[in-house]
């Protein structure tokens, strides 16, 4: 590929965009509708809860303070070891490979809600319905097929290393790791058929639609409701109520004003479990030099009116 164009488009791509969200997308959703058809059949006790948020708070942890606040942004260091455990658990996300990840967000960053960014909700048009079709293609129908940006333009760093190249070849080996444990592990606790299929619902299938929408979430709704603390070129917005959930994702506003912190939360009292993971690493000595913004710059927040698009 070469580094001068932004993004390519082959027929080859779209081919695996599409397999892609038929199976990570469109599957995972047709499974939860179709829940009531055997329900019965699953286990649906403690350890099921259990392995379902442990399987979500991981592979959520792998998504934002991994592939977002690390790779993305490079907002602080971590040693090899850190590094792998990070790639792998966010590859087991399901959001596509390491390199198209941080390809596409850093995209997103140096073009949020112009016609470059792939999944701004902005641009179609004013009205209920234009601003609906532009939150559905935020939220997930952009992926069905779209141009891919040049990873040796947007991800040249992950390309040099050896480890982050060998995760990013075996991206799918490592989803259906991630589907397979909790399939063990319920056959493991359970000993029969149901408690392996019990265990790749909850800590597989469930596990992928809760968090995928979540995040998807940032890209769509938090581009569109919630407050502007600081005013950036794009619509980004923090809902703050939402720190927990998403782990602190949900500063986006924060996030977009200050992308390379490692605190989206920016100040100690907002939720932001993500921030809080790499203050532990860095207690424990497996992170360093993280790249805190000036407080001057934090406080010299000008507030906005606390406004939400209308629909
Ligand atoms: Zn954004
Ligand atoms: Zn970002």
């Amino acid at each position: 590929m070469e580094a001068g164009r932004f993004v390519v488009e082959t027929p080859q791509i779209q081919r695996l965009q599409r397999r892609h969200f038929i199976l990570f997308n469109v599957l995972p959703l047709l499974l939860i509708i179709a829940t009531p058809l055997y329900w019965d059949w699953l286990y649906h006790g403690g350890f099921e809860i259990a392995l379902f948020a442990t399987m979500w708070l991981l592979t959520s942890l792998g998504i934002t303070v991994g592939f977002h606040r690390l790779f993305t942004h490079r907002s602080f260091q971590v040693a090899p070891s850190v590094q792998i455990a990070l790639a792998v658990l966010g590859s087991m996300a399901a959001q596509g490979g390491i390199t198209s990840w941080v390809a596409i967000h850093r995209l997103h960053h140096e073009k949020s809600d112009t016609e470059s960014d792939l999944h701004s909700p902005n641009l179609h048009g004013e009205g209920f319905a234009n601003r609906l079709r532009g939150l559905l293609h935020s939220h997930v129908l952009w992926m069905r097929r779209h141009p891919y940006p040049n990873v040796v333009r947007f991800a040249p760093d992950l390309l040099r290393s050896r480890h982050l190249r060998s995760i990013n070849r075996n991206y799918l080996n490592i989803v259906w790791i991630g589907l397979l444990l909790p399939t063990a592990a319920g056959f493991a606790y359970h000993g029969d058929l149901s408690g392996a299929l019990s265990g790749l619902f909850w800590g597989g299938v469930l596990r992928l639609f809760v968090l995928e929408h979540i995040i998807w979430s940032i890209n769509s709704f938090l581009h569109v409701f919630g407050n502007r603390t600081y005013e950036t070129r794009d619509s980004s917005r923090n809902v703050g109520v939402l720190g927990l959930i998403t782990l602190g994702e949900s500063w986006h506003n924060n996030h977009h004003r200050f992308a390379n912190s490692p605190s989206f939360g920016l100040k100690w009292h907002n939720l932001d479990p993500g921030y809080w993971l790499i203050k532990g690493l860095e207690a424990l000595g497996l992170a360093t030099d993280l790249r805190m913004p000036d407080p001057a710059q934090v406080e010299a927040r000008r507030a906005l009116p606390s406004t939400s698009a209308h629909l």
